[in-house]
């Protein structure tokens, strides 16, 4: 299949150089090869402010009384936390392939790779290559973390931005 404009990576680098290729008139398709938003979204700003949320709504109640309010002594379900964070990041993720399909914008699912000859080769969570061309290609797959030497992520104190 052919295209004006091919990005790989859905983060908010991607997904909105998609849509304003598209709303220029450029038949455009974004490759994302887990979550729709990218990182931000599913696992960075988005989760990282609802939890922040949480713990806000917590130190409210904690001193609901300096307010003139009987709140009892609040309790923090974890588990609630982390599930609501969860939700919201979720609900974010099927906005943007909302915006997506509203902008008429192809959502190819799979794991991207450049090939010669201005070619995008997609492989699908079966294993299915498709190859496809586009006059344009934005590269938009992010950044990783980088563990510092003097600082492990040890999984209890440091912690890397996927683990929940
Ligand atoms: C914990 C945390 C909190 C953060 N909080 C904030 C904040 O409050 N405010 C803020 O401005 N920024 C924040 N950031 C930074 C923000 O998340 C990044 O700046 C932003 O996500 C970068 O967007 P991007 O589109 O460049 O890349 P990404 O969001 O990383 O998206 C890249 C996408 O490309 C996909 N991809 C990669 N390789 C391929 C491939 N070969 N084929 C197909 N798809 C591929 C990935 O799956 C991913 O979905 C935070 C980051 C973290 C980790």
């Amino acid at each position: 299949m052919n295209y004006d404009v091919i990005v790989i990576g859905s983060g908010p680098a991607g997904y909105v150089a998609a849509i304003r290729a598209a709303q220029l008139g450029l038949k455009s398709a974004v490759v994302e090869r887990e979550k729709l938003g990218g990182i931000c979204l599913n696992w960075g700003c988005i989760p990282t402010k609802a939890l922040l949320k949480s713990a806000q709504v917590f130190e409210y109640l904690k001193h609901a009384q300096d307010y003139g309010i009987k709140a009892g002594t609040p309790e923090a379900d974890v588990t609630a936390i982390v599930k609501r964070s969860r939700n919201v990041a979720e609900g974010m993720s099927k906005g943007v392939q909302f915006l997506l399909k509203k902008n008429k914008v192809d959502t190819i699912l799979g794991t991207g790779k450049l090939l010669k000859g201005k070619k995008v080769e997609v492989t699908d969570k079966e294993g299915k290559l498709t190859v496809y061309e586009a006059n344009h290609i934005i590269i938009a797959t992010g950044a990783r973390s980088r563990e510092l030497p003097n600082l492990k992520q040890d999984g209890k104190k440091i912690i890397g931005y996927r683990k929940r």
